[in-house]
């Protein structure tokens, strides 16, 4: 049995003729950079989270440095993150010269605890990055109520989240990255909306910022060769878009897919040795970008299933204040202890669209075998 983390190429396959196709337009007129695929994507990807822009951009590290730049943020400024994240959410911000401001993240849900948010916004606090870690998002109600009340921007992470829906306490629903002043997503290929390459994307509900969000992916300028700001060169790919363009049609296919995924794990896992399987926010919807489980037995699990031709990662295996690049003066470990014990206990197995009860029934049994061997 050939189990992969992700199955792009079967992927492919069910819609070979539509990308081919669409891949194949873009080829025929050329317009390989700003051509009509990436407005087309940009109107459809903002229907489908229902936001008033979507500004594409070359990949999701550069739609959260870009934000920051569009927000005006300052060297010395600072900016409140998860510690439990990718490094991209820490990287801009430290290479904007701003200063990144870890807190620690609830360990059953995985994304930032509002009360350390709390206690670390400080007068120099300009934004606070909630990541909507694993496919399901952060507790944005209490996070927006602080952060409106300190007067702080908030720039959603929703690189592993893009299509989840949260629902406020007075019944709105919002998707993941229209919540925020500024949502950043990823289509990096094993996203759960991915390209053939990279790709990212912006999207805010304030056509005032959109407008200066667009300026700062297109080298600081409005009319073209005048520069009023310093910005950057960070582009969607046409030929991306046409691929994006088609994926786009099937992203509620996909996310209905791993949550059939995730159901079944769910199911056949539950009550295996110590296993904690991932909790669901009653607030969110979960797009299941990873199926994350917790043993204290983890590192035993993934050789006995690598052994066993099942794949397995760990997202992530060392937190960031404890990364040489992002370490700061008097943060020990020890200081973020949840995090750390996640860096030890996480295992995310085998979730795309294209599973299906053979591969699953295989890896269940293969993880109950371990627990009562
Ligand atoms: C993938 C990812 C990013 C960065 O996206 P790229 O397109 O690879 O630059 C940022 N944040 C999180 C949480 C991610 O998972």
């Amino acid at each position: 049995m050939n189990i992969k983390m992700v199955d792009l190429h079967g992927q492919y396959l069910r819609i070979k003729q539509e990308i081919d196709d669409s891949m194949q337009e873009v080829l025929d007129t050329t317009a390989f950079i700003q051509g009509k695929q990436v407005i087309d994507f940009a109107a459809g990807l903002a229907a489908y989270c229902n936001v008033k822009s979507v500004i594409p951009c070359a990949n999701g590290t550069d739609a959260l440095q870009i934000a920051m730049m569009a927000l005006d943020l300052q060297p010395g400024d600072e900016v409140i993150l998860p510690v439990h994240t990718y490094v991209a959410t820490a990287e801009v911000i430290a290479l904007l010269r701003l200063k990144p401001v870890f807190v620690d993240v609830e360990e059953q849900y995985f994304t930032l605890r509002i009360d350390q948010v709390a206690e670390r916004i400080s007068p120099r606090t300009k934004a606070i990055v909630p990541v909507h870690l694993y496919g399901q998002c952060a507790d944005m109600d209490a996070l927006l109520r602080l952060a409106d009340q300190k007067n702080v921007h908030v720039i959603e992470d929703v690189a592993q989240a893009l299509g989840a829906r949260y629902t406020f306490p007075d019944g709105k629903v919002a998707a993941a990255g229209a919540m925020g002043t500024i949502g950043c997503t990823s289509f990096f290929p094993s996203k759960n909306l991915g390209c053939f390459g990279d790709g990212g994307a912006l999207m805010t509900q304030d056509e005032m910022l959109s407008g200066k969000i667009r300026m700062m992916a297109n080298h600081g300028q409005r009319v073209k060769y005048q520069h009023d700001e310093i910005g950057v060169n960070s582009r969607l790919d046409t030929l991306q878009a046409a691929v994006l363009n088609v994926k786009l049609r099937y992203l509620s296919d996909y996310e209905r897919r791993r949550n059939w995924v995730a159901s079944y794990y769910d199911r056949s896992l539950a009550g295996a040795g110590d296993l904690i399987l991932p909790a669901r926010r009653r607030e969110s919807t979960h797009v299941f970008h990873q199926y994350t489980i917790r043993t204290d037995r983890r590192d035993a699990l993934k050789s006995y299933l690598e052994e066993r031709g099942i794949p397995s990662m760990i997202y992530y295996p060392i937190p960031l204040h404890l990364q040489k690049a992002y370490r700061q003066p008097g943060v020990e470990r020890g200081a973020f202890p949840v995090t750390e014990r996640l860096s030890e206990t996480v295992l995310s197995l085998p979730i795309h669209t294209e599973m299906d009860d053979s591969q699953l029934g295989y890896i269940c049994d293969t993880i109950r075998g371990f627990f009562t061997k």
